[in-house]
């Protein structure tokens, strides 16, 4: 009689469940390699990726214009610093400063979403002394570092974790009357995502943007915009407050997830309208704008360019969105392939389960909405084939 064997995934969970911080929980499958919107995992299985961890991975797996720039940047110099120029870094730099209206545009490099947000939260701190006040939005999510957690509006995500920073208050999203009376002379800025992510991609209305610049403009304040998660393509436009709201430019700018192409790289960018500026000594980052993570941001840019993956994003996105045609589906929110599925009962982690069987990776986001945030690249026959295997998982749990 041999001895039992243990599976590659069942060592791998045992090990995380020994050893790693208990977060997010152990995660239900160990993937190993992906191509595209594929991914499979370490027994073998193939499954089509709706998710794209979330929001991140643009062009999907193993894109070949990320994986030569990244390996022939880090076989040629992986980092140096900050004190030190390279020419990724600069490079990266410029075409940010261009995507986010070109002269008088500044950009920080950094890691993450969170880092980027603290960087916009101590640039509005240094833009604005004496104003202790920013507006953020109910239900935002901004990041889980403590500047970043004190403007995202999910109370069981602070609780913990208060004191948090003071003067942060809180609006209900898109209502622009009560954004209005909220910034008064003492608001240095109102932090906003033009389409809430992590609450179930929620976009706001055009009106409501408006009205926030419109508030700021006169308080004097500044806008800040988190496209965090909405940057660098997914809802068709650069930013997706250019697909909510065309005539609104804000002065301060996140990104992060899609931006690297799945390597970790943030930036937080003041718009030409903005009078926002550190001062030498300010901030810094020592990973910031490393080379490796430049590369991979400039072959994400340059490919979205070259392949005009904006328009395939818009068109890509009207089909996803078609092919979602269910009864278990009570609507459908959200722009271009940055959808949320609103379900009709609260099965929303039961879909997620059973759409993993069916070889289809989506994200349930509490207990009703599932989101889709494929890579802007998929396929049409990947769409296709990954909406199918999602309806199916759907009949199985709302029959
Ligand atoms: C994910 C996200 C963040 C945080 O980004 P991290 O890289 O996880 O720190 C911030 N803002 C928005 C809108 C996000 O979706």
């Amino acid at each position: 009689m041999s001895a039992p064997t243990t599976s590659t995934v069942d060592s791998l969970r045992m090990a995380w469940e020994r050893h790693f911080q208990p977060t997010y929980g152990t995660p239900p499958v160990a993937l190993a390699h992906g191509s595209g919107a594929h991914v499979w995992d370490t027994d073998g299985r193939e499954y089509i990726d709706l998710y794209a961890g979330i929001a991140v991975s643009a062009l999907g797996h193993a894109h070949p214009a990320v994986v030569e720039a990244v390996s022939a940047q880090v076989a040629r110099l992986g980092h140096v610093s900050n004190y030190f120029l390279t020419e990724p870094t600069v490079r990266l730099g410029v075409r940010l400063a261009e995507l986010a209206g070109g002269d008088g545009a500044r950009v920080f490099l950094c890691n993450s979403g969170a880092e980027a947000n603290e960087a916009a939260i101590k640039l509005i701190r240094r833009a604005r002394p004496g104003r202790n006040r920013i507006i953020a939005a109910a239900g935002g999510f901004h990041g889980r570092t403590i500047g970043a957690l004190s403007i995202t509006g999910q109370p069981t995500k602070r609780a913990p974790f208060e004191p948090l920073l003071s003067g942060v208050e809180f609006v209900p999203y898109d209502d622009a009357a009560a954004l209005r009376r909220a910034v008064t002379p003492d608001t240095a800025a109102v932090f906003l995502e033009p389409v809430q992510g992590e609450s179930g991609v929620i976009p706001a209305t055009e009106g409501y943007l408006t009205a926030a610049r419109e508030a700021c403009d006169a308080a004097g304040a500044l806008l800040a915009f988190d496209e965090v998660q909405g940057g660098i393509g997914r809802t068709g436009r650069w930013f997706s407050h250019q697909a909510v709201a065309p005539g609104v430019v804000p002065d301060v700018i996140t990104l992060a997830k899609g931006l690297g192409g799945g390597l970790p790289i943030g930036a937080c960018i003041s718009t030409p309208r903005s009078d926002a500026v550190f001062a030498a000594g300010d901030h810094g980052s020592t990973f910031g704008g490393n080379p490796v993570a430049a590369a991979a941001a400039l072959a994400v840019l340059d490919t979205i360019a070259a392949a005009d993956l904006l328009t395939a994003t818009t068109h890509q996105g009207e089909r996803l969105r078609a092919a979602l045609d269910h009864p278990g589906i009570a609507s459908i929110r959200g722009i271009g392939l940055w959808l949320g599925a609103l379900l009709t009962a609260p099965d929303a982690r039961q879909v997620e389960a059973t759409a993993r069987a069916h070889g289809v990776l989506v994200n349930a986001i509490g207990d009703d909405v599932i989101r889709l945030a494929p890579a802007l690249s998929i396929t049409t026959a990947d769409i296709d084939e990954g909406a199918a295997r999602l309806r199916a998982a759907l009949d199985k749990v709302v029959p």
